[in-house]
């Protein structure tokens, strides 16, 4: 497994986690697992976003992108949509049955 699929891997890892973290907070109002470890992977998240939104800033300033065809949002929640709509049985998947 190379360092790319284990950075990605880890990403997942912590992006599921947030997930859970995020449905503790709104649901139970608290969190379920040590705040050290939902730290670790919030760090995981604000790596990557810190990463991404830089090449978001940078090629927004850029010409190399046609104007957008379809609002974000809309694009979005087609995305949420095909989400809310999945089902299988893998144990890391929210939507396992
Ligand atoms: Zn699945």
């Amino acid at each position: 497994m190379s360092d790319l699929d284990t950075a990605l891997d880890s990403l997942q890892c912590a992006a599921t986690g947030l997930v859970t973290d995020f449905a503790d907070v709104l649901v139970r109002g608290c969190l379920k697992e040590h705040p050290d470890l939902v730290a670790y992977r919030l760090a995981v998240l604000s790596g990557a976003i810190d990463k991404v939104h830089a090449l978001v800033l940078a090629e927004r300033a850029g010409s190399q992108w046609a104007p957008l065809p379809a609002d974000p949002a809309a694009a979005h929640a087609t995305d949420t949509a095909q989400v809310t709509h999945h089902r299988c049985t893998c144990p890391f998947c929210l939507h396992g049955d």
